[in-house]
């Protein structure tokens, strides 16, 4: 059974929930339609974060005394709400400062495993090296590119990447082509924060699966927006960022399969993470101890889980089937106005996608574009939103972007759509200027 969008009161209340809304910008009501950058904080996740530092503050893990002990259990839960959002053990969650943090830990851990030297030498299960394939794709965000194109030049494996096709959709032949016995890692995200499509991982991670390469999922678009099921997926990793989900900034989310994590050597090193340290050597803690040395990050920790706890309460179901009607609003909206490029297949189900959408406005660069909706209260992205291949691959060097969150309403849509259909009159171009 498919569940119920959120009705207007629901919404209503819910938007009541985040104290920036009810903030004017330039004179007029904020439309924040910027959450794929990040999400703005319930009144919940910022008390959460307060209530720790005003009842709880001690360092984890360590101490005696009483404070230390309340933390630790804290702490601890919270790893317990993440994992069971995921629907994942607890052991199988690593805290990380967002995502670009963990996909670089994990890129850092397969090097250090690849140099067979210090703490990697015990984890040689998944190093790299010369006639080994990493492959990504050619819609990535930065942070899941640059990461594997360094650890190519380390480990002197080779980088490949799945193609895109002239429609800004990847090409699933290719991808299964692409895929052979030498490809060792996997990386690609669940949605694109371009063009907001859902990739269908089911028509590739098996191929990847059956050739034994590891692979990891870049969720950081799809996990406040979709119910994530990393298992069900079939990755053995997959990161997001707390911020994108209602959370604080500076935690994300690494989950790892208990025996791929347990596979990796440590990326950082520091006091919390080990059994015993000589003056030559350490040994180190199971996961997930292993890959959290030092203090860890843990007021972020309690505002993140409280972050999911709202998410949780909202339904993420309901959340899918309100964005999914917001994708459609959004997509016919734009459709409509003349003069505009939809980077990604306009034709793609607003079922498979989440209500993200970025275009071009025929003439105007995309910063101009933005600085008219900035100057009516609408926060929008503007630029190459960290994919600049992509950008390059549709021939294009920057993009307006418009994301929704749960606190979105379709009139604030509507509005975005009359200024953007207003942007090109204003700098005095017509239709017959479209190209
Ligand atoms: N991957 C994707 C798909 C993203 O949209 C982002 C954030 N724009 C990131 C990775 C990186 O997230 P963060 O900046 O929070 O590390």
């Amino acid at each position: 059974m498919t569940a119920a969008p959120l009705t207007d009161a629901e919404i209503e209340r819910l938007r009541a929930q985040f104290p920036i809304l009810s903030r004017e910008v330039n004179g007029h009501p904020l439309a924040y339609l910027d959450s794929a950058a990040t999400a703005q904080k319930p009144t919940r996740v910022i008390e959460a974060e307060a209530e720790y530092y005003r009842s709880a503050n001690a360092a984890v893990h360590r101490g005696a005394h009483t404070l230390a002990a309340e933390a630790t259990e804290l702490y601890e839960d919270a790893r317990h709400t993440v994992a069971r959002f995921l629907a994942v053990d607890d052991d199988e969650i690593v805290f990380t400062g967002n995502a670009t943090d963990g996909l670089n830990l994990v890129a850092a851990a397969i090097g250090h495993a690849s140099t067979g030297r210090g703490a990697g030498a015990d984890f040689p299960r998944f190093a790299l090296g010369e006639g080994d394939e990493i492959l990504t794709t050619e819609l990535e965000h930065h942070a899941n590119l640059i990461p594997w194109q360094e650890l190519a030049a380390r480990t002197g494996a080779t980088l490949r990447h799945i193609p895109v096709r002239d429609d800004g959709v990847l090409d699933l032949d290719a991808a299964v082509s692409l895929i052979s016995e030498r490809t060792r890692v996997l990386a690609l995200s669940h949605v694109s924060n371009v063009t907001g499509i859902v990739t269908p991982l089911a028509a590739i991670v098996p191929h990847a699966k059956r050739v034994g390469a590891l692979v990891v999922l870049d969720a950081c678009q799809s996990a406040a927006h979709l119910s994530l099921r990393p298992r069900d997926l079939g990755v053995d990793l997959a990161v997001f960022s707390g911020h994108k989900l209602y959370g604080p900034t500076g935690i994300g989310v690494l989950y790892g399969r208990s025996e791929v994590l347990a596979a990796l050597p440590p990326h950082v090193f520091g006091g919390s993470a080990i059994t015993t340290v000589t003056l030559d050597k350490a040994a180190f803690l199971p996961p997930p101890q292993r890959f959290e040395p030092g203090t860890p990050r843990i007021a972020q920790v309690l505002g993140l889980a409280e972050a999911l706890r709202f998410l949780d309460d909202v339904g993420l179901d309901r959340v899918a089937a309100t964005e999914h009607a917001l994708a459609e609003r959004l997509l016919s909206g734009l459709a409509a106005v003349p003069g505009i490029r939809l980077l990604g297949d306009a034709a793609v189900a607003p079922a498979d996608r989440i209500a993200l959408a970025s275009f071009v406005v025929d003439g105007v660069h995309a910063h101009d574009a933005g600085q008219v909706l900035d100057q009516v209260g609408i926060a929008v992205r503007v630029g190459h939103h960290c994919a600049q291949p992509l950008h390059r691959r549709l021939g294009v060097t920057a993009s307006v972007r418009i994301s929704a969150g749960v606190h979105t309403t379709p009139a604030e849509l509507d509005r975005a759509i009359d200024v953007v259909a207003s942007i090109r009159p204003f700098f005095g171009l017509g239709e017959e200027e479209t190209s």
